[in-house]
């Protein structure tokens, strides 16, 4: 067996094990391949081995691969910015890096031209660092009701990215964090949220991340290899 798929195995397996750890089933989560470096032919090799849906993290890095295999699912996990939205709203599925308002209306905008409904996640900033992107956690009831109206956008869920700590264990309380904003946006403004998905794990995290409750998780390095830049 090749490695992509020797990894692709691995994976599905330790999903398994973390969601019959906490009550859950491997089937409620998504296992996202992050493809941002890797070429079309390592795309089609996870497909071959039963991989449909996949994270790019740059616009134009994924528009050719888009183009090349229209019939995937494809997630843009990477931060967006506004003068690529409408071409992003045109390539992919899946919008994980919502974070402003602005993006979001951009975004609609573009929706409305192209007659597509697309389905977005905010990406929420819950490390506090200033580097990161996403929205602030202190006003998620204002920037959720506004994003939630926007006629050509579906808002699924959240995602988040947590500071990076060599001790998975670390990243459980932003995974958590995560979850109970859900539930608090459920609960506190009902009908807002189009679905449940919580966007959470990467490579070295996932686990901890299904046993806190995400529904996607994001994995490139474990399914590709090493990548030489971001
Ligand atoms: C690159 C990237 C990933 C995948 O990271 P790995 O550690 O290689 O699994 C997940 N999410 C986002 C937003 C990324 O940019």
């Amino acid at each position: 067996m090749s490695e992509i798929a020797d990894n692709l195995k691995r994976i599905r397996e330790k999903m398994e094990e973390a969601a019959r750890s906490c009550g859950r089933t491997a089937d409620d989560v998504a296992l996202l391949a992050v493809s941002k470096t890797f070429p079309i032919d390592a795309i089609a090799e996870a497909v071959s081995f039963g991989q449909h849906q996949f994270g790019e993290s740059r616009v134009q890095e994924a528009e050719p691969k888009v183009r090349a295999l229209p019939q995937l699912e494809w997630h843009l996990v990477g931060h967006l910015q506004s003068n690529k939205s409408r071409l992003a709203a045109e390539l992919f599925d899946v919008i994980h890096s919502v974070d402003s308002v602005k993006l979001a209306a951009r975004l609609n905008d573009a929706c409305l031209v192209l007659d597509k409904h697309l389905s977005i996640l905010l990406q929420v900033d819950l490390g506090q660092e200033a580097t990161k992107f996403g929205a602030d956690p202190e006003n998620i009831m204002e920037t959720v009701s506004a994003v939630s109206r926007l006629p050509g956008l579906r808002l699924d869920g959240l995602m988040t990215i947590p500071p990076y700590f060599e001790d998975a264990e670390k990243a459980r309380p932003y995974f958590r964090r995560l979850r109970q904003l859900r539930d608090a946006l459920e609960t506190e403004m009902p009908g807002c949220l189009g679905g449940r998905e919580l966007s959470m794990g990467m490579s070295h995290d996932y686990a901890v991340a299904i046993q806190e409750g995400a529904t996607i998780i994001r994995i490139g390095t474990a399914i590709f290899g090493e990548r030489h830049r971001d």
